[in-house]
This record gives structure tokens, C-alpha cells and sequence, in this order.
């Protein structure tokens, strides 16, 4: 006998779109939560919701995605702010690959204008002088993860899920069991981020670290998210230690500067040599960001698959048991995408895309 229809392990930005998705759908859903909702990595991120256009099947979930979170009523709860994404081309050799990006974004749905040197100092007179262009991306925006997972909740509760604040030891045959010995019977969804393959071990994961800094009240200073067009080889590239500059308004008037990426370091410490690596490419791009204060400097762990792209899907060879894990950096963008087309699977309708790139079933192909 069944308690639930779905049980959701794991209370991040993805386990709270599931489960707010599956409630929406008029399912009996449980959450599973070891810690605070929120509390993982999804607390730790910047919460960019951006397109990226280097694998047609990451484009494909974050357009996606992005227009959910778009048509979601109430997002200004999540403290959204549609401020455009902002990308910076630092020479000739990236403003060239700069055509086939907005040519790339458009036949996706996703309106992108080149800039040349003058208009990108036009519309972000702060950025340092010498840059080669850029691409605005006027219809993307922020949010802040942490609100937005506190008010998925929310709407989880009032919709009637029952919140379980317990460590989910063990999977069963359709069900799990709980770290007080307790049983809940459903099928499962593991969405536990970074701590997936402890319950799904045949799900091979790794971690990339990141680090993030944010600074005091400077309202005026930028008024887009900007990112360097390199981004998306530290994102995807295998090098050890990459960093790339990243920064983002917060309403606050605040700046949150990003990003690195380690392959092998684990664990929340803050290392001095990454950070400073990291600061000196902001720097570079944006020189009155040395003069800003920090107030906080932390780290957090992306979760992320072997082909990088994540899984979303039944766990084959295992009965009532799906799993949506593996974002790496762009959880929070593909969260609602993530849960509309696991919903989707779970209760056998098309999904609007093609879900075979994202099919847990191809690690054990
Ligand atoms: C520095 C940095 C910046 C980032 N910036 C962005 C960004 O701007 N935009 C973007 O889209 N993405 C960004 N990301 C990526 C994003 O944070 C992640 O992809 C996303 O948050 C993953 O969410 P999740 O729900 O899978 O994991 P989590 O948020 O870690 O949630 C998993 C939850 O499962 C719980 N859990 C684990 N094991 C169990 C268990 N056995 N029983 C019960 N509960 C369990 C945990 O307590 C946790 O709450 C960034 C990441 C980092 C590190």
C-alpha cells in the first residue's frame, strides 16, 4: 500500500520544483529534507537564470526552463529582477564567435543583440576600456535561490505535501527508508544534489567547487548580470582550476562576483590562491570592483555528471525509483524545466523536449 505517489529526496531548488510540479498535477507528495530546504548548494549559488548555447541539449533545458520561470506568477517572491545578461568579449578572436551565438540563441527563441566596443561602454560605462563588444541578452534575469526554494515550499505546503525533516538512509522497492528507522511507501525521487549517488551509487557524480564573494551597497555600479564570454570554457573545460569573471546586482544594491572551478577540492574551506585568481580576472574586467568591500566570501559544490549534462529520468534497473540531479552550474535556471519534464515522464505525457540527452540510462549504455 502507498502512502505517496512521490516521495522527494532532497529539498534544493530541483527536489522543490519536482514536488511543487508533482502537487500541481494533484499528486500526494512527501518531502524528504536531512537539513534546511535550501540549505545545499542551491544557498550557496548565484542564481543566474541564464541560456547557454555550447550543447544544444543544455540550451534546449534552459530556454526551456527559463521561459517557465518567466510565466511563473509571484516570481518577484524569489526577489527576481529581469536585468539582462550582459556577456563581454575581451578581444577580436571572441567578439567573432559573437555572430554565431545570436544566431545560435535566436533559432532557439532567445532574442541576443551583438554590441560593438562603444555600445557595451554605453550601456556599462564602469567596464574596462579596451574591450572588444559583447551580446546582450535583454530578456534573462536574477534571482536569489534561497527565496526562491523558501517559496516553492511554500506553495508545496499549502498545496498539502508532508514535510519530513529526516536523512533518507536507504531506497527501497518503491519506497525509503528514513534514518529513524521509519518507512515512507511511493515511488522515489532522489534530487539530493551533491549527495545523490550515496542512494544511487550506479549514478556516477562529481563535485566542482566554486567560490563566490559579495560586496557592500553599490547600486549604480553595473545595472546587467555580466559575464565574460569565456565563461563557458571554464564552465566546460576540464582544467583543474578555472576561473572566469562572473558579476551580479543583487536589489540590495550589493554585487556578488564569481566564479572558479575546482575539479578536486572538496569540503567549504575558502582558498586564498583560487579567490585571489578569481578577484584578479574580475578586476580586469571591472577595475572599480577593487575599491568595493567585501562582506562574505563562500564556497559550494556543484554537482556534476560525467558528459555534464544532468540526469533526469527513471533510474533503470529499479522499480518506482526517478532521479533529477547533476546541474553542475545551472540548477536553479533548469529547475522548473528539470521538474516539468520529470513530471512529465512520471506520469507518461510528451514532454515539450526531447528527453533522451538528460536519460539516466545512458550511463549504464
Ligand atoms: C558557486 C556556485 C554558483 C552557482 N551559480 C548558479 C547560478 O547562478 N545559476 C544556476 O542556475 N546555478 C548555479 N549554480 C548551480 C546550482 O547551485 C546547482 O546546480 C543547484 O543548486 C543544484 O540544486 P539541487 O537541488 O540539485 O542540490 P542542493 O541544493 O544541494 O539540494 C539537495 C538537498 O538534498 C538534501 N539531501 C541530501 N541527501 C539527503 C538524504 N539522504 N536525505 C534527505 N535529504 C538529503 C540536502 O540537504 C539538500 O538540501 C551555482 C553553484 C555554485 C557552487
Amino acid at each position: 500500500m502507498r502512502d505517496y505517489d512521490l516521495i522527494v529526496i532532497g529539498a534544493g531548488i530541483i527536489g522543490a520544483s519536482c514536488a511543487e510540479r508533482a502537487l500541481a498535477d494533484g499528486r500526494r507528495v512527501a518531502i524528504v529534507e536531512a537539513d534546511v530546504a535550501g540549505g545545499g548548494v542551491t544557498a550557496a549559488s548565484m542564481g543566474h537564470l541564464v541560456a547557454m548555447d555550447d550543447d544544444p541539449a543544455e540550451l534546449a533545458l534552459s530556454r526551456y526552463s527559463i521561459r517557465l520561470w518567466d510565466a511563473f506568477e509571484g516570481l518577484e517572491q524569489a526577489e527576481y529582477r529581469r536585468c539582462g545578461t550582459l556577456w563581454v568579449a575581451a578581444d577580436g578572436d571572441e567578439m567573432a564567435a559573437v555572430p554565431a551565438k545570436v544566431a545560435r540563441l535566436a533559432a532557439a527563441g532567445i532574442r541576443a543583440e551583438a554590441l560593438d566596443a562603444a555600445q557595451l561602454r554605453e550601456i556599462e560605462p564602469q567596464l574596462a576600456p579596451g574591450l572588444a563588444g559583447g551580446m546582450l541578452v535583454p530578456g534573462e534575469g536574477v534571482l536569489y535561490p534561497p527565496r526562491a526554494v523558501d517559496w516553492l515550499m511554500g506553495r508545496c505546503r499549502v498545496a498539502g505535501a508532508t514535510v519530513v525533516r529526516r536523512r533518507a538512509l536507504r531506497l527501497l522497492r518503491e519506497g525509503v527508508e528514513l534514518d529513524d528507522g521509519s518507512v515512507l511507501r511511493g515511488q522515489v525521487l532522489v534530487a539530493a544534489g551533491s549527495a545523490s549517488p550515496v542512494l544511487l551509487p550506479e549514478l556516477p557524480m562529481h563535485l566542482r567547487r566554486g567560490h563566490l564573494v559579495v560586496t557592500d551597497r553599490h547600486p549604480a555600479l553595473v545595472r546587467h548580470q555580466v559575464l565574460e564570454l569565456g565563461y563557458a570554457d571554464s564552465a566546460h573545460g576540464d582544467a583543474e582550476v578555472s576561473v572566469a569573471f562572473n558579476l551580479q546586482p543583487r536589489p540590495t544594491g550589493q554585487l556578488v562576483i564569481g566564479s572558479s572551478r575546482e575539479r578536486s577540492a572538496s569540503g567549504p574551506e575558502v582558498h586564498p590562491p583560487v579567490l585571489a585568481r578569481m578577484l584578479e580576472r574580475a578586476f580586469r574586467y571591472l577595475p572599480a570592483l577593487r575599491a568595493l568591500q567585501a562582506t562574505r566570501v563562500w564556497t559550494g559544490q556543484r554537482p556534476c555528471t560525467r558528459d555534464g549534462r544532468p540526469y533526469i529520468g527513471a533510474v533503470p534497473g529499479r522499480v518506482g525509483c526517478w532521479v533529477a540531479t547533476g546541474h553542475e552550474g545551472l540548477g536553479v535556471t533548469a529547475a522548473l524545466g528539470t521538474a516539468r519534464l520529470l513530471l512529465d515522464l512520471f506520469d507518461g505525457r510528451a514532454p515539450e523536449i526531447d528527453p533522451s540527452p538528460y536519460d539516466p540510462a545512458r550511463v549504464a549504455a
